[in-house]
């Protein structure tokens, strides 16, 4: 069940401000206000999709090809594409999402180290 008082929903309804950084018909891409890299953005679609399971299985090929044109177009934009950069979409229980509106993280700027600490 989609919860429409989430945080990106309030940014996507204009209620919260965002840093933004591209846009397009299907999806916005923001600054994450509590940066872990010198580059992280998150990229979200504009539709009411939870997480990563709910997004592949109803959203349409459109919105999932703007989700993905849109994330590796805002890691260029930011300058990370040629240095390289790491997304990450947290889904379900173990991954300990924090916002229920799908996100992709955009993270680069720095040698990130490991994928997971430990
Ligand atoms: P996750 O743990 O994958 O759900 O990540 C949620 C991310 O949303 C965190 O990196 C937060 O810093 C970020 N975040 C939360 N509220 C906002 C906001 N109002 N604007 C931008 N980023 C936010």
């Amino acid at each position: 069940m989609y919860d429409t008082e989430n945080i990106f929903a309030k940014i996507l309804r204009g209620e919260i401000p965002c840093t933004k950084l591209l846009e397009d018909e299907h999806s916005l891409a923001f600054a994450d206000i509590n940066a872990q890299a010198p580059v992280h953005a998150l990229v979200i679609p504009k539709g009411a999709y939870v997480d990563m399971n709910d997004f592949t299985r109803n959203a349409s090929d459109q919105e999932i090809a703007s989700l993905m044109r849109c994330a590796a177009r805002v890691a260029h934009d930011l300058g990370a594409d040629e240095s390289g950069y790491r997304i990450i979409a947290n889904t379900g229980g173990d991954a300990n999402p924090e916002v229920p509106h799908l996100h992709i993280h955009i993270l680069g700027g720095r040698n990130l180290g490991a994928m997971l600490p430990g």
